[in-house]
């Protein structure tokens, strides 16, 4: 089973606009969400004067093309927001981050991290990979992860050795952090990567709960 812990609000207060629209997961049967405490959360969030322009409970958010339809479905809030809250699995983030472009090109930030897997992970319909790092920095990168797609893991940006583009290990390979450059530049952010992230022992991925 896959599980995800909610983010504590001090860590989302400063890093979310000011309106939001919010998308909850419902999940799968692989997956837990503690979709009570992420209810909490929100309220926390509106305490801290984020207005909220919608919230929405929906299945399967890794898939794409279910993804896609629910987005365009909810157009009218996510229009009127600022960016985009999701309680998901990481793989479920992401693809809200990749679809959102298509209704508006807003933020995506994570609502929880996603922390363990034991057992059947079920089948994703998707190539975006997430490695259950307990730490999950979606919001600090334009919803591309670079802990499961840099070859180093790096989550201070690159390691200078991108090739046209391409990472250093494979020509096959696009270098993800230019890819979140490119990402947060389009988006007006690209003060978010002056945020030095905490050295993280990638060993601890997936201790953080016991079960
Ligand atoms: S940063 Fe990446 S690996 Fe870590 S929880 Fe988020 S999506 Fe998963
Ligand atoms: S080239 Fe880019 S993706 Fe490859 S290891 Fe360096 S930073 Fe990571």
């Amino acid at each position: 089973m896959l599980v995800t812990q909610i983010k504590p609000t001090e860590e989302l207060d400063g890093l979310l606009p000011k309106s939001l629209y919010v998308i909850h997961c419902l999940g799968c049967k692989e997956v837990h969400f503690p979709l009570e405490e992420a209810k909490a959360s929100v309220e926390e969030l509106k305490g801290l004067g984020i207005k909220i322009e919608g919230e929405e409970m929906a299945d399967y958010v890794c898939r794409p093309d279910f993804t896609e339809k629910r987005l365009k479905l909810y157009a009218d809030g996510i229009k009127k927001a600022d960016g985009v809250l999701v309680y998901a699995c990481g793989v479920g983030i992401q693809t809200v981050a990749e679809k959102i472009t298509e209704v508006k090109d807003i933020p995506v930030f994570a609502g929880c991290d996603t922390v363990r897997l034991s057992g059947y992970a079920g089948l994703m319909p998707t190539e975006l990979d997430c490695v259950r790092c307990g730490e999950c920095i979606l919001g600090l990168t334009a919803g591309i992860c670079p802990v499961a797609n840099c070859a180093k893991g790096l989550v201070n940006g690159a390691c200078g050795g991108a090739m046209d583009g391409k990472c250093e290990i494979s020509s096959e390979k696009d270098c993800v952090w230019l890819l979140i450059h490119n990402r947060l530049k389009k988006q007006g952010r690209l003060k978010m990567l002056d945020k030095i992230n905490p050295v993280r022992d990638h060993i601890s991925a997936e201790k953080g709960v016991k079960f």
